[in-house]
């Protein structure tokens, strides 16, 4: 399977321009000019980079990296081993570029359903190399030099890169917390946005708005009202609006996904995109909808996932963290504020708490998890910085594993 999209190859030939890797690619040519395109600076940071060598060198148990560490469903196994195994050797070999003529087709009346509109399968859909490289292709193909963008914080890592590389000027607006009256559990859905603050960031150069719901890293899955809101917006300011919903089928508590498309005037300037690898667990195959029958997506993992995101919970608030209650995807965050005594002071470091927690928390504890901060622009990364993500997509005995960790670290604490 392909496992890299275009920007991950782009964050390997940076590492090497930086110096970073050990390669014989830039670091040993010398250049006297700039090797880095002027457009790329301050996008060279990736935390994924630093926290999954850490998470190597140090974790018993990594909670940190969005993958389930379970198999994939059985149907979707047979159904990979029935394709490649079998005796229609066409498969191997090219397809139509913009997707395979069965899959667009069946994704076609898959999603025409779900968003009330007749899909052409050749003119509506297209099949990427996940949804990175759909929203990639998505930056590229709509944003201009100047345009700006508004992303909503926190937001999945990629998405102000992907818009600078595009030559787009990132446009930040936050989900806020709500204050919540003493002891009264926070949800994702008390993180929201001011009307009046995302109204003010539409201007005469909005292109477009990137919605991610239901969001990595809170798990908030946005509301009817609150899409009305944003969609009212757009289509006031005409603008564009890229719908990441990878994980539309992860949502709990009985809440419903709704799909901005479906909208009143938001089918025509939306493009929604989903991952074949967020639906059915098999994040390495790095496709679109490979298997997408509504027999098949109808049980999908949600309740499942529910419980593990319960469990995970009960056992990050036993051990005196403050978690917030997702209402979708395979993530939780919790506020680890009360731990501030655990970590050595940085005199002089402007890197945010949750980074240097989580940083002390993998090596000292040996549980991998990554620090909210990763998901805010440069200026905001200090906002919410006590909070820490953790993937609930495990199978249980890592998420005992967890468990144990932490319930050696709450009896440590509680010692004299
Ligand atoms: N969007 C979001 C919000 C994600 O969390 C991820 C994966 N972590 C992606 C897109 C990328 O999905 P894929 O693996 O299908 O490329």
């Amino acid at each position: 399977m392909i496992r890299r999209a275009v920007p991950s190859l782009r964050h390997v030939l940076l590492e090497r321009a930086n110096g970073g890797g050990r390669s014989l690619c830039f670091s040993k040519a010398k250049m006297s000019r700039p090797v880095q395109a002027q457009r790329l600076e301050g996008v060279d940071q990736n935390i994924w980079v630093e926290f999954v060598k850490l998470a190597a060198t140090y974790a018993t148990v990594n909670l940190g990296q969005g993958f389930h560490d379970f198999p994939p469903p059985a149907f979707l196994r047979e159904a990979f081993v029935r394709a490649v195994g079998g005796d229609n050797h066409m498969l191997h070999q090219y397809t139509r570029a913009f997707g395979h003529p069965p899959l667009v087709k069946i994704l076609a009346e898959f999603f025409g359903k779900l968003l009330g509109q007749e899909l052409d399968p050749l003119d509506n859909v297209m099949v990427t190399v996940g949804a990175y490289q759909a929203l990639f292709c998505c930056f590229q193909a709509l944003v201009d030099e100047g345009d700006e963008v508004i992303i909503i914080e926190p937001f999945f890592d990629c998405y102000e890169p992907m818009v600078k590389m595009a030559g787009g000027t990132p446009v930040f607006v936050p989900l806020r917390p709500k204050v919540l009256g003493a002891g009264k559990p926070m949800s994702s859905a008390d993180w929201q946005l001011d009307p009046a603050e995302l109204a003010s960031k539409f201007g005469e150069r909005t292109k477009a708005l990137v919605l991610n719901s239901p969001n990595n890293p809170l798990g908030k899955v946005f509301s009817r009202e609150e899409l009305q809101l944003i969609a009212e917006l757009c289509v006031k300011h005409d603008v564009l609006c890229t719908s990441d919903e990878v994980y539309e089928w992860l949502v709990f508590d009985g809440k419903e996904h709704v799909r901005i498309a479906s909208l009143p005037g938001m089918w025509e300037r939306t493009i929604s995109i989903g991952s074949a690898g967020k639906t059915f667990s098999a994040t390495g195959w790095k496709v679109g909808w490979t298997v997408g029958p509504p027999r098949l997506l109808q049980h999908l993992l949600a309740r499942e996932l529910q419980g593990k995101r319960d469990r995970l919970m009960r056992s990050l608030e036993a051990a005196g963290m403050t978690p917030i209650v997702p209402e979708g995807t395979y993530f939780l965050v919790a506020d680890v504020s009360a731990f501030a005594s655990d970590v050595p002071e940085a005199p002089g470091s402007d890197e945010p708490f949750d980074s240097r927690f989580a940083k002390w928390m993998v090596k000292n504890k040996g549980l991998a998890a990554i620090p909210l901060s990763a998901f805010y622009s440069g200026p905001h990364k200090n906002d919410y910085g006590r909070f820490i993500r953790f993937c609930f997509a495990k199978e249980e005995a890592t998420l005992e594993a967890a468990n144990d960790i932490l319930q050696k670290w709450k009896r440590e604490k509680a010692a004299p």
